[in-house]
C-alpha cells in the first residue's frame, strides 16, 4: 500500500470563495526544466513551511504552480485600474496566479502568488512570462524594503523555468513566488464598483475589512472607516518610501494595496542624489511618478478608491461624497505627520523641525548630495567624522549643521546610535542590482546572493562591504528601469 506524502502546505481560498466574480480558476503553464535560483528560508520559516521540502521536486513544482496541493483552488484575479491616469476597465493577473492563502506562524493569513506562470484570460497581448532578471529584481528590492521596516510583499522563491522569454533579446524565463498580506488593490474595488452588481462591491468590502482592518467592522460606518484606515496605511507607507528615497515607478491604481503593503516591483529604484524630479522608468516621460510626486499621486489613487465606496458610505450621494472627501483630504495631514516624525528620527531630533528640514532638503537638492550617504553620515558627524565633505560648497552645510546641533538632545552618543538604527548604510543601489542581475542572467547567482545578504541587514556597517555603501561610480549615465518586463 502506498502512502502519499503529507502536503507541503495547506492552501486556503477565502478570496476565491467569497468573491467568485472577481477571479477565474486557472492553472500555471508547464515549466520545461524548473531550477530553483533563490529561496527565502527566513520567510519559509515564518510561513511554517519546511525550506528543505521546498527545494525538492514537489516543492519546486509548487513554486512554479505545476504541482498544487490537493484542495487548493488557484485563480487569476481580475481588477481594473488607472494606468498613468487613464482608466482601463479590465486588467487582472495577465501572467500571475493566486495559488492560495497560508496562515503563518503568527496567525496571519497571507497570499501565495506566482508571477510569470503563463498566460491567463487577462493576458491581453502579453506572453504570460517573466524573465529571470526582473523576477530576481523583485526579490531583492522587496527584501531590501522589508529589512528597512517598510510593509511589502516578499519573495519566497524564484525558479528558472527552462523556458525562453523574448524581449529585446531572448532571456531565460522564471517564476516568482511571492507572499503578500493580500492582493486586494484599489483596482479591485474599481472593477467591483464598475461591475454594476452592488453585492459584489459589498462582499469585497466585507472581505477587505475582515482581512485587513477588522476594527472597521465595529465602526458606525464600516465602509467609511475602512476608507479612513486605507488612507492612513497608504499615507504611512508612502512616507516611509520617501524617507528612504524609494521611487515605486508605476503607482497605477492596480498597484496600490488595501493592506498598505508595497507591491509590484517593476521599474522601481532607490534615488541616489536627492532630487524630487527623480524618475527612473523608461516610459514615465512626464514624470507622473517622480519621487517628489509620490504623495500627491497616492492621494489621487485613494480618491479613486473613495469614489468606489460612495454607495456603501451613505444612501444619500451628497452625504457620502462629503464624508469621503473629508477622509481623502485628511491624507495630506496624515502623510505629513508620518513623514515629519520619520524625518525627525533620521535627524536625531525629539521634536519636529519643519524649517530645519526644508532648509536641509534644499541644500541636498542644490548640491546634488547622495541621499542615503548623507543621512548616514550625520551620525559620523556627531562622532567627529565628516559629513561636510559630501557638499561641493561645505560652508552652507556648516551653517545648517550648527543650527541642527543646537536642537539635538545632549547625549550625542545615544543620538548617533539611534540615528544609525533608522538611516541605512546599505540600500539596493541601482548599479549593484544591475550587476547582480546581469550575472544571474548569465548563470552566476553569487553576486545576487551576496547583495541580498548585504541589503537584508541594512543598518549595521560591516567591514569589507564598502563598495555596497558607495554611490554609483561617477560617469555612469542616468539609471533607467523598465515596466512589464
Ligand atoms: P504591471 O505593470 O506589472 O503591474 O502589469 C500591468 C498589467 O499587465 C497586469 O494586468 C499584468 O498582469 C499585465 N502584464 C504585464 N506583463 C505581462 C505579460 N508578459 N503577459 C501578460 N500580462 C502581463
Ligand atoms: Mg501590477
Amino acid at each position: 500500500m502506498s502512502v502519499s506524502a503529507p502536503p507541503l502546505l495547506d492552501l486556503g481560498h477565502s478570496y476565491a470563495d467569497a468573491l467568485p466574480q472577481l477571479s477565474v480558476p486557472w492553472t500555471a503553464a508547464p515549466a520545461p526544466a524548473p531550477a530553483l535560483l533563490a529561496l527565502n528560508e527566513e520567510l519559509a520559516a515564518e510561513l511554517g513551511v519546511d525550506a528543505e521540502a521546498l527545494r525538492g521536486p514537489a516543492g519546486v513544482g509548487l513554486l512554479v504552480g505545476t504541482a498544487v496541493p490537493d484542495g487548493a483552488r488557484p485563480v487569476a484575479q481580475v481588477y481594473a485600474g488607472h494606468q498613468f491616469g487613464g482608466y482601463v476597465p479590465r486588467l487582472g493577473d495577465g501572467r500571475a496566479l493566486l495559488l492560495g492563502e497560508l496562515v503563518d506562524v503568527r496567525g496571519r493569513r497571507r497570499d501565495l502568488h506566482l508571477k510569470g506562470s503563463g498566460r491567463t484570460p487577462f493576458a491581453r497581448s502579453g506572453d504570460g512570462k517573466a524573465a529571470v532578471g526582473p523576477m530576481l529584481r523583485e526579490y531583492v528590492m522587496g527584501e531590501a524594503m522589508h529589512a528597512l521596516g517598510i510593509p511589502t510583499s516578499r519573495a519566497l522563491a524564484v525558479v528558472a523555468t527552462g523556458d525562453k522569454v523574448v524581449r529585446e533579446t531572448v532571456l531565460p524565463g522564471a517564476v516568482l513566488a511571492r507572499v503578500a498580506a493580500s492582493h486586494l488593490r484599489v483596482g479591485t474595488f474599481q472593477y467591483a464598483a464598475a461591475s454594476g452588481e452592488p453585492e459584489v462591491l459589498r462582499a469585497l468590502t466585507d472581505h477587505a475589512i475582515a482581512r485587513h482592518h477588522p476594527e472597521a467592522a465595529e465602526a458606525e460606518n464600516p465602509a467609511l472607516e475602512l476608507y479612513r484606515r486605507v488612507v492612513d496605511a497608504q499615507a504611512s507607507l508612502v512616507a516611509r518610501w520617501m524617507l528612504v528615497g524609494f521611487v515605486h515607478g508605476v503607482m497605477n491604481t492596480d498597484n496600490v494595496t488595501i493592506s498598505g503593503e508595497t507591491i509590484d516591483y517593476g521599474p522601481c529604484a532607490f534615488m541616489d542624489t536627492f532630487d524630487p524630479d527623480t524618475v527612473f522608468s523608461s516610459i514615465d516621460h512626464a514624470g507622473r511618478y517622480a519621487y517628489g510626486n509620490q504623495p500627491g499621486i497616492a492621494q489621487w489613487n485613494l480618491a479613486r478608491l473613495g469614489e468606489t465606496l460612495v454607495p456603501l458610505i451613505d444612501d444619500d450621494v451628497d452625504v457620502a461624497v462629503e464624508a469621503a472627501t473629508e477622509v481623502v483630504t485628511s491624507f495630506v495631514a496624515r502623510y505629513e505627520d508620518h513623514w515629519a516624525r520619520g524625518m525627525a528620527a533620521k535627524l536625531g531630533l525629539e521634536e519636529q523641525a519643519p524649517a530645519l528640514v526644508q532648509e536641509l532638503l534644499a541644500l541636498l537638492h542644490s548640491q546634488r548630495v547622495d541621499h542615503t550617504t548623507f543621512f548616514r553620515s550625520l551620525s559620523s558627524h556627531l562622532r567627529g567624522g565628516q559629513a561636510r565633505s559630501l557638499f561641493s560648497e561645505p560652508e552652507a552645510f556648516d551653517g545648517w549643521a550648527a543650527r541642527w546641533e543646537e536642537q539635538l538632545p545632549r547625549d550625542r552618543g545615544a543620538v548617533a546610535a539611534a540615528m544609525d538604527r533608522v538611516n541605512p548604510v546599505y540600500i539596493a543601489r541601482n548599479h549593484l542590482v544591475e550587476e547582480a542581475l546581469a550575472a544571474a542572467t548569465a548563470g552566476d547567482m553569487a553576486p545576487f546572493h551576496r547583495l541580498v545578504e548585504v541589503v537584508t541587514d541594512p543598518f549595521v556597517e560591516r567591514p569589507g562591504l564598502e563598495r555596497y555603501a558607495e554611490p554609483a561610480p561617477a560617469g555612469r549615465g542616468p539609471h533607467v528601469t523598465y515596466c512589464g518586463t
